[in-house]
């Protein structure tokens, strides 16, 4: 399952430098998993502070 960013997200930018193939990017106003590129590793959430920022679609 891909993953989604919440509007709860506190845009910290810690999930996009851990990706590993690039899919996040910062929107306006949270940031954007681009859920057809995403592969499922888990590591974005892994590093998110904000419980409840990345769930799984
Ligand atoms: S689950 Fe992995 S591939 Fe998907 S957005 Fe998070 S870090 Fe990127
Ligand atoms: S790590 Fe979590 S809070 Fe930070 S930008 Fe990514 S989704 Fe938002």
């Amino acid at each position: 399952m891909p993953r989604r960013i919440t509007e709860l997200c506190t845009c910290d930018g810690s999930c996009k430098d851990v990706c590993p193939v690039e899919c996040i990017s910062e929107g306006s106003p949270i940031y954007i998993i681009d859920e057809d590129i995403c592969i499922d590793c888990g590591a974005c959430e892994s590093v998110c502070p904000t419980d409840g920022a990345i769930i799984e679609v």
